[in-house]
């Protein structure tokens, strides 16, 4: 069954298609799915600096942390250098999983659309995305 089905029923029986946004979280597949797949989370508040910010706070953009690294992160895949997406420390992130030893967790992605492997991993908008543990 697909989803538009299970959401509002099949249209030949009678299901509705003129759900207002209040209507379609309380259908049954949508509580369901949301007590299924509920997750903590944390709402970051991204701002625009005037200048470069220090490397060793957490931070959408700009230059990373790259101590923890031999060298800049290229794709394993085509080879091309990624994109910097943010770092966060654990110290700011406390309740987030960091392995043993590690306080810094760095996200880069492909910058290749044409990637062969860009998508491979549909969860991730799309551009393969590269994770960093270091410290
Ligand atoms: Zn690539």
């Amino acid at each position: 069954m697909g989803l538009f089905s299970k959401l509002f029923g099949k249209t030949d029986e009678g299901g509705k298609l003129d759900l207002s946004p209040e209507q379609f979280i309380q259908t049954p597949y949508v509580q369901h799915a949301l007590k299924r797949y509920q997750k903590r989370a944390v709402i970051l508040n991204p701002r625009t600096t005037a200048g470069p910010i220090n490397p060793k706070l957490s931070k959408f953009g700009g230059a990373p942390n790259l101590n923890g690294l031999d060298t800049y992160p290229c794709c394993d895949v085509c080879d091309r250098p990624l994109n910097f997406v943010l770092q966060l420390y654990q110290r700011d992130f406390p309740e987030h999983y960091y392995p043993k030893g590690k306080d810094l967790f760095q996200l880069f992605r492909c910058p290749n659309s044409t990637c062969p492997d860009a998508y491979s991993e549909p969860f991730l908008a799309g551009h393969k995305m590269f994770v960093y543990y270091c410290r």
